[in-house]
C-alpha cells in the first residue's frame, strides 16, 4: 500500500461530530495514504467553518453549495451569499446542491428552485458543481441539461448504469461511496464494473455512509481504503492504478 494516494471526493469534516477528534481523523487519513479531502458545504452557516479548515490545512479543499435536504431552511438571499462567498473564496467547486425525492419532507419544488439557481451561479463561475441525486436521477439530468457549460460529479452515485453513461457524456464523473462495499449493492457494483476508470471518483461522505466493515460506525476518510479495494475486486484491476486514476480525476475536476 505504500505508493497509493488517494483523494477523499467528498467528506462533511465540517460537522460537529468530528469537533472533539478533527486532528486525530485527519491523522488516520494521512495514515491511509488519503492525501486530500474535498469537503462540500451544505448549509450557509457552515461555510465559515469550511473556510476556517481549508485555510488551516492546505490538503483540504472547500466548496461551499446549499444541500437539498435543507432546502426548507435556505432562504432565497442565500443565492447572493453563496455568489459573493464564492467570489471571495475561490474554492474548488459549488455544492452540494441537488435533488433527494427520498423524503417527502422537503418540498420538491423548493428543491428545484435552489438546484437550478446554484447551477446558475456555478456557470457564471465557472466551477464545476458537486450533485447530491437520491431518487431523482432524472430530474437532475433534466436540470444540468439546461446548462451549456457544466461539469462537475455525482456524488454516492445511485443511478443506473445507463444514467450513469448519459452523466458521462455530459461531463459528469461517478462518485462512489462505501455503499459498494454492502452485499446487496447489484446495481451500484455494476455500474463500477462496466464504466470508464477516466470517469470515477472515490469518496467517503463521511460522517455518513460507513462502509460493511464499519457498518453502524462515524464514517471518515481513513476508511476510503476500504471502497478502493472493493473496486479493485470488481474491476479485477490494481488498487494502485485505481488510486492513481481516480486521484489524477479528483485533480483534474477539482483543479487541484
Ligand atoms: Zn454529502
Amino acid at each position: 500500500m505504500q505508493n497509493i494516494r488517494l483523494i477523499d471526493s467528498h467528506c462533511h469534516l465540517d460537522f460537529d461530530v468530528f469537533d472533539h477528534d478533527r486532528s486525530q481523523v485527519l491523522q488516520r487519513a494521512q495514515d491511509n495514504n488519503v492525501t486530500d479531502i474535498i469537503i462540500p458545504g451544505t448549509r450557509h452557516h457552515y461555510w465559515q467553518r469550511i473556510t476556517r479548515l481549508t485555510d488551516k490545512h492546505q490538503h483540504l479543499h472547500a466548496c461551499y453549495g446549499l444541500h437539498p435536504y435543507w432546502a426548507d431552511t435556505h432562504d432565497k438571499q442565500d443565492i447572493t451569499k453563496l455568489d459573493e462567498t464564492i467570489a471571495r473564496n475561490q474554492p474548488v467547486a459549488l455544492g452540494e446542491c441537488g435533488l433527494d425525492f427520498r423524503t417527502q419532507q422537503v418540498d420538491k419544488k423548493t428543491q428545484l428552485f435552489f438546484f437550478d439557481a446554484q447551477l446558475t451561479v456555478a456557470e457564471q463561475h465557472r466551477l464545476p458543481v458537486v450533485i447530491h441525486s437520491v431518487r431523482a436521477t432524472e430530474k437532475v439530468i433534466q436540470s444540468i441539461r439546461k446548462f451549456k457549460n457544466l461539469k462537475g460529479m455525482i456524488h454516492s452515485f445511485s443511478g443506473s448504469l445507463e444514467q450513469a453513461k448519459r452523466l458521462i457524456d455530459m461531463n459528469f464523473y461517478i462518485s462512489i461511496s462505501g455503499s459498494v462495499t454492502y452485499a446487496n449493492a447489484k446495481t451500484m457494483k455494476e455500474v463500477v464494473k462496466a464504466i470508464p476508470l477516466t470517469s470515477l471518483l472515490l469518496e467517503t461522505d463521511a460522517p455518513d455512509q460507513a462502509d460493511a466493515k464499519n457498518h453502524g460506525n462515524r464514517n471518515e476518510p481513513a476508511y476510503l481504503v476500504n471502497t478502493l479495494s472493493t473496486i479493485a475486486q470488481l474491476r479485477e484491476e490494481t488498487l494502485t492504478d485505481i488510486a492513481r486514476q481516480t486521484s489524477l480525476n479528483a485533480k483534474d475536476l477539482f483543479a487541484i
